[in-house]
């Protein structure tokens, strides 16, 4: 497996992380998974902006272009060698004496690394199987911030009940926000539901992508309302988005089965084209 820190491509087995890199720190930074298909970047220019606002939500400069940022993707593919994977980076704000205000000089440090891997085919197929649980997050889930702990333990709840995946919900008005590390979307009388983009969600690439290219040209409308998990269990299908996830059905809540309890025609319909798309883009 390949890395690249501050300008250099290294194995990983020999980078280090320095102790006082904020990110180590205080989680002080921001990060991005994009996705390698056959060898070339899916929706890269929308992570790319996504990462810019991150980067402005949280003050740390701008040191790369975006097209530098991209070359560094291509050379970290052809290094590796890796053709279908998932490519991480993070911008800390940067290494200094510990101190909680932004530091002087610093200048943020960037790292990145490539995986081999591919999308469940499987939980795509078959669907997932989720808990609820309460929402406990900050309230900047917009910034995609490297302090996960909340996602963490929520994904961790999930395994800890030996399901696939947990949808997260609001103590103060019981709505539902999003999954751990998905968007989450319902179907109910032909109509799409998903939380609206505001600080208590991600507003996903494949969400996204989804909602501007793929549900109008299928002839759905969607509409952006949150929703309580008791109006979710009485939907007639249910899917997560991510870049890993793609489109996967959603087809029990805690223990309830959603619809017919197997992955709905919208969910199917709308990762068969999610898959063309990457199919035009990429191949
Ligand atoms: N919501 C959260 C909390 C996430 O961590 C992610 C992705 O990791 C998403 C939503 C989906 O975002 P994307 O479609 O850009 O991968």
């Amino acid at each position: 497996d390949y890395g690249f820190f501050n300008g250099q491509f290294i194995s990983l087995d020999s980078a280090s992380v320095n102790l006082e890199d904020r990110g180590y720190q205080f989680g002080d930074g921001i990060y991005e998974v994009t996705r390698v298909y056959n060898g070339k970047c899916f929706a890269l220019d929308r992570h790319l902006a996504r990462c810019r606002r991150s980067m402005r939500e949280l003050r740390i400069p701008i040191t790369y272009m975006d097209e530098e940022l991209t070359a560094i993707h291509y050379d970290l593919i052809e290094k590796s060698g890796i053709k279908d994977g998932a490519i991480y980076f993070q911008f800390t704000r940067g290494t200094s004496k510990r101190t909680h205000a932004f530091p002087d000089q610093v200048i943020p440090n960037l790292s990145m690394t490539i995986h081999e891997s591919t999308p469940n085919a499987e939980q795509q197929k078959n669907g997932m199987r989720c808990i609820t649980c309460e929402d406990i997050r900050w309230l900047r889930c917009d910034i995609k911030s490297l302090n996960l702990l909340g996602n963490v333990l929520a994904k961790q709840a999930a395994h800890d009940k030996g399901v696939d995946g947990t949808i997260q919900f609001r103590k103060d008005n019981n709505l539902i926000t999003e999954g751990s590390s998905s968007n989450f979307f319902i179907v109910k009388d032909g109509l799409i539901w998903t939380h609206p983009t505001d600080n208590y969600i991600l507003k996903g690439v494949t969400r996204s992508i989804l909602m501007e290219e793929i549900i109008p040209k299928l002839g759905y409308t969607v509409v952006e309302k949150a929703f309580t998990p008791e109006f979710a269990l009485t939907a007639d299908e249910a899917f997560a988005t991510s870049t890993s996830l793609e489109v996967t059905p959603v087809i029990e809540i805690d223990g309830q089965k959603i619809g017919t309890g197997t992955p709905g025609p919208i969910a199917k319909a709308l990762l068969e084209e999610y898959q063309k798309l990457v199919q035009k883009e990429c191949y």
